[in-house]
């Protein structure tokens, strides 16, 4: 199953997402570029189980990325780190290579002198995104990701329990502390507090 037309994928993100934005179109085309700069053309196929996506936004561009390279959260293969930019690594577990994409801080700029007749914001920047070449809409940077045997799907290991809270923990996502087993929450990372 090799890539499909972008117009398809525009289909797909519209559904997944539950409307089309200009946030979608730079997602599908961020995912486009990631998989182009890393040599994977059959994400959904051939390629299956290559690919380890980390993203670094909790926004519109983030639904889009899975419908290209079907990195999922429940599969393990899609990794959220909030630093709160439009930013995305795609890893290639196989060949130990990964790219790390920002979209640019001038494409909103570039979409008003390419669309200034176009008023609606939304629009004219989908209108852009389509067409503006990778490398105005992305910086790339080949970077190095360790990946731990824990950070992968079907990774098996004795479940830890937390001696605070006596939650189960998965993944080795356990932390020692002052010679106990804690989870991270009981370790000081809870972001709610119990009532
Ligand atoms: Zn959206
Ligand atoms: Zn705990």
């Amino acid at each position: 199953m090799p890539l499909k037309s972008f117009d398809e994928y525009v289909a797909l993100a519209e559904q997944a997402h539950g409307h089309i934005c200009a946030g979608q179109i730079l997602g599908l085309r961020m995912a486009l570029y990631g998989l182009k700069l890393l040599d994977l053309d059959d994400p959904l196929g051939r390629h299956r189980k290559r690919l380890v996506t980390f993203i670094e936004i909790d926004r519109c561009a983030t639904d889009a990325i899975p419908v290209v390279t079907g990195c999922r959260l429940g599969k393990r293969a899609l990794k959220f780190r909030d630093f709160g930019k439009v930013a995305a690594t795609f890893c290639d577990v196989e060949t130990d290579r990964a790219v790390r994409l920002v979209a640019r801080e001038d494409s909103k700029q570039r979409a008003r002198e390419m669309f200034p007749e176009i008023a609606d914001k939304n629009a004219q920047q989908m209108r852009a995104y389509r067409e503006l070449p990778d490398d105005a809409l992305f910086t790339a940077q080949w970077v190095r990701v360790k990946l731990g045997p824990e950070e992968f799907p079907g990774y098996h290991a004795p479940r830890a329990v937390c001696a605070e809270c006596g939650e189960g923990i998965n993944f080795k996502r356990e932390v020692q502390r002052d010679g106990r087993v804690l989870c991270k929450a009981c370790a000081g990372e809870r972001y709610y507090d119990p009532l």
